[in-house]
C-alpha cells in the first residue's frame, strides 16, 4: 500500500509562490504524470514528496503515514533525474550497488538484487562497463536501475527523458511504461511533454503557476478539458480558438456560422474551440459546410496540416493526405466541424461550458 497523498501543499521562494495549496492523491500502483510548462512547480512538488525540499504549509503522507518529519532516506522513495547522475568512474555494477552499500545491504542479497534488476532492464552484458562506454538509453536504464535496486515504495521521475533524442525518447517511453506494467510501483512522473504525459500516464495532473488545473485520465484531459488552458496545453497542432456569439443553432465567428450541438447555449459570447483533426473537408452543399482559403499546407506523411482563412479568422485543419481532394495553396475549399466534437469555454473565465 503506497498511496501518496499531498494535502494543501504551499511552497514559497522569497516572495514568489512556487506551489499554492496543492491537493494530490496518487493511488497505490498508479502512474501519475505532472504535466505543465517550465516553472509551474512540477519539480518542486516532486522534491517535496521525496523530502529533498520542505513545504511551507500542508502535509505529505506515503502509505497512509504522514512523512513530513521523515528524512528523505527513510521515506523509501527513489528519484530518477534527467542528468542521470551516474558515477563516471564506477562500472554499471558498482553504480547499481552504491545505494545498497550505503544502506548496508548484505553483499549476497545486494548482488542477487543487482542481477535481477540488470535482467529486467536488459543490462546484464554491460555490468562491467563504465557510463562513458554506454549509449544514452543504456545510461538512462542504469539510472532507473539504481532506483529499482532499492525496491522503493514510490518512483519519482523528474523529466528523465529530456536529454535523449526523439527516437530514443519514444523507445524509453515504452520501456518505462512496460516496466511499470510489470512492477506496479506507484510512480509520479514529471514532464513538460504532452505526448509523454498522454502515452504514459494512468492519470495526468495539468499544472500552471503552482496549482493543478485538472486531474484526469488522458482521455478526460483531452476530450473534456476543464478549461481553456488545459485544452490548449494538450493536443498538437493546438486546438483552434475563436471568439464568437451563439445565435440559436450557430456560433457566429466573423463572417462564418459554425453549427452548434443541441445542448449548446443559445445566446451569449463564447470561445468556440475545435481540434484540427475534428475538422474535415466537405462538399459545398453539405450541411454546415464553411468555405475557407488555403494559406499554407504542411505535409507530415499520412496527414496534411492546412492553415486557412475563414470568415476573417485563421484556422488549422489536420486532414488525411489524399491527392485527389486535398486543399491546395491559394484555393478555396469547404470544410465542416463535427458539432459533437467542439468545445465551448466562457470568455471571461476560460471555464468549460460544453
Ligand atoms: P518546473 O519543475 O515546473 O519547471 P519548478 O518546480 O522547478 O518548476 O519551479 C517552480 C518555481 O519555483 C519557478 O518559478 C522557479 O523559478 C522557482 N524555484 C524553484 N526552485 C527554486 C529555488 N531553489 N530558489 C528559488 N526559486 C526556485
Amino acid at each position: 500500500m503506497s498511496q501518496v497523498v499531498c494535502t494543501g501543499i504551499t511552497k514559497r521562494y522569497g516572495d514568489a509562490g512556487a506551489l499554492s495549496g496543492v491537493d494530490l492523491t496518487v493511488n497505490d500502483g498508479e502512474f501519475l504524470v505532472l504535466l505543465g510548462p517550465s516553472g509551474c512547480g512540477k519539480s518542486t512538488l516532486l522534491r517535496i514528496i521525496a523530502g529533498i525540499d520542505g513545504q511551507d504549509e500542508g502535509s505529505v503522507a506515503i502509505g497512509g503515514a504522514v512523512v513530513d518529519n521523515v528524512h528523505p532516506r527513510d521515506r523509501n522513495v527513489a528519484m530518477v533525474f534527467q542528468n542521470y547522475a551516474l558515477y563516471p568512474l564506477m562500472t554499471v555494477r558498482e553504480n547499481l550497488a552504491f545505494n545498497l552499500k550505503i544502506r548496508k545491504t548484505p553483499p549476497s542479497e545486494a548482488s542477487a538484487r543487482i542481477l535481477e534488476v540488470a535482467r529486467i532492464l536488459g543490462l546484464e552484458e554491460y555490468l562491467e562497463r563504465r557510463p562513458a562506454q554506454l549509449s544514452g538509453g543504456q545510461r538512462q536504464r542504469v539510472a532507473m536501475g539504481r532506483a529499482m535496486v532499492r525496491n522503493p515504495r514510490v518512483f519519482l521521475f523528474d523529466e528523465p527523458l529530456s536529454n535523449l533524442d526523439a527516437r530514443l525518447r519514444a523507445k524509453m517511453r515504452s520501456e518505462i511504461k512496460s516496466l511499470h506494467a510489470s512492477l506496479h510501483t506507484t510512480t509520479v512522473y514529471v514532464t513538460h511533454d504532452q505526448i509523454e504525459a498522454m502515452t504514459m500516464g494512468d492519470r495526468i495532473a495539468v499544472m500552471k503557476n503552482g496549482v493543478i488545473e485538472q486531474i484526469g485520465t488522458p482521455q478526460q484531459i483531452y476530450f473534456e478539458p476543464a478549461n481553456l488552458y488545459v485544452a490548449t496545453f494538450v493536443g498538437a497542432p493546438e486546438i483552434n480558438i475563436f471568439r464568437g456569439r451563439c445565435d440559436g443553432a450557430h456560433c457566429i465567428v466573423g463572417g462564418a456560422r459554425f453549427p452548434l450541438p443541441a445542448n449548446a447555449p443559445r445566446d451569449g459570447e463564447v470561445l468556440y474551440c475545435v481540434r484540427p483533426h475534428d475538422l474535415e473537408v466537405a462538399g459545398k452543399e453539405e450541411d454546415g459546410a464553411l468555405s475557407a482559403v488555403v494559406e499554407l499546407v504542411e505535409p507530415t506523411g499520412g496527414f496534411l496540416i492546412v492553415h486557412a482563412a475563414v470568415g476573417g479568422a485563421k484556422i488549422v485543419l489536420q486532414i488525411p493526405h489524399d491527392n485527389a481532394s486535398s486543399p491546395a495553396l491559394g484555393k478555396d475549399f469547404w470544410f465542416r466541424a463535427a458539432s459533437d466534437k467542439i468545445h465551448l469555454f466562457a470568455p471571461e473565465t476560460g471555464m468549460r461550458l460544453l
